[in-house]
């Protein structure tokens, strides 16, 4: 936004995984008592026009058992100011334990590779992205491998874990995938990891970490068998008021199409992103309405 300082506290209205729950329902739901929810008090974002402030919520668990599934970005490399403004703050999660030890957790360390045992996708891309890679797989399989230091078992996972593995020979037989492929994947990606460094598919650092330390877990991706949910991406060609448009360019009057049936900005699940298609629904289909009025008012 052009012209003064950011928003703060902003929550994505049409990101479905983005929610700003009251403390109030999260106290009465989630065995937690809400200690404090305030705008970030961390120095970022200075400059001419300020960044929002992002927010800083502490959850302190009442009940056993209590477990949290949470998945962000930018947990190490902070969001870059624009026009000589500083960088944003990192996004972390933390855990304080009750001897006052402090763990903070990150997302997509492991490696996925296909049946052949070769990566073919940054892992750190958006699902949609990730899943319409693996339909491009020998077979659409494709396996999530990560090591004993960074696997943690999801309380509710979406997609089955198959087994562990003592050494690599042992998961390249079982998983029928040519002796020696997953050895040499590891062996370039752990290379770079360790200087933080992804030559291959550009991983973003905060996500690199050497693979190396067994056993292995490995989580089954291929089709059919994760979770994959679809919708559909593209459709009619419209102009930019939604007019649905002919093969020749030409609209055809009085005809709107907008959200999943018109083709705006992602044209297929390698170029789509959380939040783009009730985003564009709604503000398409807000430019369609202003257009059609107009129209009809001569
Ligand atoms: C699991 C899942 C998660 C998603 N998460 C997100 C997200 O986090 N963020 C995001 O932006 N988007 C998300 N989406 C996509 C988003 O929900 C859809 O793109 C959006 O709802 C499309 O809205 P729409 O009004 O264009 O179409 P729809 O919501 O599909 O509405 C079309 C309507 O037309 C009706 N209809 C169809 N045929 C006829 C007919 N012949 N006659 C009469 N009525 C008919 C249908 O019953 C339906 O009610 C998600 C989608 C799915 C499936």
């Amino acid at each position: 936004m052009r012209g003064r300082d950011g928003n703060s506290a902003i929550f994505s209205g049409f990101h479905g995984e983005t929610f700003n729950c009251p403390a109030e329902v999260a106290e009465a739901r989630y065995g937690l008592a809400v200690d404090s929810m305030t705008l970030n008090p961390e120095q970022g974002g200075e400059g001419r026009w300020r960044g929002g402030k992002g927010i800083e919520v502490n959850y302190r668990v009442r009940a056993d058992g209590n477990f949290m599934t949470v998945g962000y970005t930018r947990s190490r490399v902070p969001p870059w100011g624009l026009a000589g403004g500083a960088d944003g703050t990192p996004n972390f999660v933390e855990v304080i334990r009750a001897s006052g030890d402090r763990e903070r957790y990150s997302l997509a360390s492991g490696v996925i590779v296909n049946k052949e045992g070769k990566r073919f996708v940054a892992e750190d891309s958006y699902h949609s992205r990730t899943s319409a890679f693996v339909l491009e797989q020998p077979d659409q399989t494709a396996y999530l491998i990560v090591d004993e230091a960074h696997t943690e078992m999801p309380e509710m996972p979406l997609i089955r874990f198959l087994d562990g593995y003592e050494t690599i020979a042992e998961m390249e037989e079982a998983l029928d995938i040519p002796a020696g492929n997953v050895v040499a994947t590891l062996d370039r990606y752990n290379e770079f990891a360790a200087k933080g460094e992804d030559p291959d598919f550009h991983k973003q650092p905060e996500f690199l970490a050497p693979q190396d330390n067994g056993p292995w877990a490995v989580f089954d991706l291929s089709l059919g068998r994760a979770m994959y949910s679809g919708f559909t991406i593209g459709g009619l060609a419209v102009t930019v008021d939604g007019e649905v448009q002919r093969a020749d360019g030409n609209v055809i009057p009085g005809l709107y199409a907008v959200g999943a049936c018109a083709s705006n900005i992602a044209q297929d699940g390698k170029g789509y992103a959380s939040g783009t298609q009730l985003g564009e629904g709604s503000f398409f289909g807000r430019r369609a309405g202003a257009h059609a009025a107009a129209h009809a008012r001569g």
